[in-house]
């Protein structure tokens, strides 16, 4: 309704954004969230996992049939992940420019798989990749009640809604 009443897009679009066993292991989650926040984003829900098999299939439900999938499994339940919900205008399309190119040998330097990884295999982040996605990856990942509305205090600042 926002969007079609005013053109501006929907200050409370949300994305999943997860750190991933190697971005845990080799510290970078600090790095990770202090990129977000600095863009202006904000956080609404955030957790850390041992993801468990069957989560990680209805996650990556698309890919079960890949080939690499079961290196994915192996890599992806390695060890905890750090899942979070980010909000903000256009975030889904955003985080997903942040992150860059699924292959780090094709991001830009600039964004997180640009700056912190060399293989596909290992690439340090997850951004939901669509609303749609995004929706569903949050159901999935996370409950209602666990997903805070907090009201910024800085918020004209950075948007108007
Ligand atoms: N992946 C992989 N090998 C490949 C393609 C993908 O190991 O050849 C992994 C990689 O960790 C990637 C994840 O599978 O991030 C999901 O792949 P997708 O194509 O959905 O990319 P993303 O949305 O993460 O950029």
């Amino acid at each position: 309704l926002c969007l079609l009443t005013s053109g501006l897009p929907d200050v409370r679009e949300r994305t999943l954004i997860a750190v991933k066993p190697d971005g845990v292991q080799r510290r970078l989650v600090g790095q990770i969230i202090h990129r977000f926040e600095q863009r202006g984003f904000k956080l609404v829900g955030l957790k850390m996992v041992q993801v468990s098999e069957d989560l990680l299939s209805q996650h990556y439900r698309e890919l079960r049939a890949k080939p690499f999938y079961p290196s994915l499994q192996h890599y992806m339940t390695s060890g905890p992940v750090v899942v979070m919900v980010w909000e903000g205008p256009n975030v889904v399309q955003t985080s997903r420019k942040m992150v860059g190119h699924t292959n780090p040998t094709e991001a830009q330097a600039g964004t997180v798989r640009g700056d912190f990884s060399v293989h596909v295999s290992r690439n340090v982040v997850h951004a939901s990749d669509s609303l749609e996605g995004a929706r569903r990856e949050i159901q999935l990942w996370f409950q209602g009640k666990d997903l805070l509305n907090w009201e910024c205090c800085n918020q004209g600042n950075m948007m108007e809604d």
